[in-house]
């Protein structure tokens, strides 16, 4: 309502319209975020840390950065959860990720993980897209994490991830960097670290619907 009201009231709150638009480029925009694993799926774990408590913590960060944007935002998770019963089989986590973007009726749907592998040495983010109308999405969101974050850049890349391939709208899977690696093990669990990430993301994700 904020942004109607003040489209009619100049000098509202010391701001007008264009400002309110300005400072609130995701108004009406649905994200979904995708902290991915949880619970009894830990996603990688290396040097005492845990995959999916860093998507977690990433994730709700991002959040924080997107509402002050002026977007809605859905999580798949917030807390450490898999999002089924215990005697589920993988796919039907993944499916339920799925089903939360389908019922929010949401815009984008974001999925976070870090990437674990035997190559300790190996380091970066790299993004993901299964669909041809999901790559602009994946690519300014790697672009902008790359810019605020400084890391590796790994690039984006078609991936036939469950998420990405079930999803219908826009949709994206951020390897944020490899927990493998010593040295970015300790940047992916630091709390600095982490806001760099989520401010990459964000700007990655207001400059996507900028592109629209
Ligand atoms: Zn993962």
């Amino acid at each position: 309502m904020l942004y109607f009201d003040a489209s009619h009231q100049k000098g509202f709150g010391g701001c007008d319209y264009d400002c309110i638009r300005a400072s609130k480029p995701l108004l009406n925009k649905m994200v979904v975020l995708d902290p991915g694993h949880g619970g009894f799926y830990t996603g990688a774990v290396h040097y005492g840390f845990r995959e999916s408590d860093i998507n977690l913590s990433v994730a709700l960060k991002l959040r924080e950065k997107l509402c002050r944007l002026g977007a809605k935002v859905v999580m798949t998770r917030t807390s450490d959860i898999s999002l089924v019963p215990a005697n589920s089989n993988l796919e039907a986590d993944l499916q339920a990720r799925v089903e939360v973007a389908k019922t929010s009726h949401a815009d984008i749907f974001v999925s976070l993980h870090v990437d674990g592998v035997p190559n300790i040495n190996l380091e970066g983010p790299a993004s993901y897209f299964a669909e041809k109308h999901s790559s602009g999405l994946a690519c300014n969101i790697q672009t902008c994490l790359i810019n605020e974050t400084g890391a590796v850049d790994n690039g984006v890349s078609p991936a036939d991830f469950y998420v990405l391939v079930h999803n219908n709208i826009p949709a994206a899977l951020i390897e944020m960097g490899y927990l493998s690696n010593p040295a970015e093990a300790l940047c992916l669990t630091d709390n600095d670290y982490q806001h760099l990430i989520a401010d990459g993301i964000s700007k990655g994700i207001v400059s996507y619907f900028l592109c629209l």
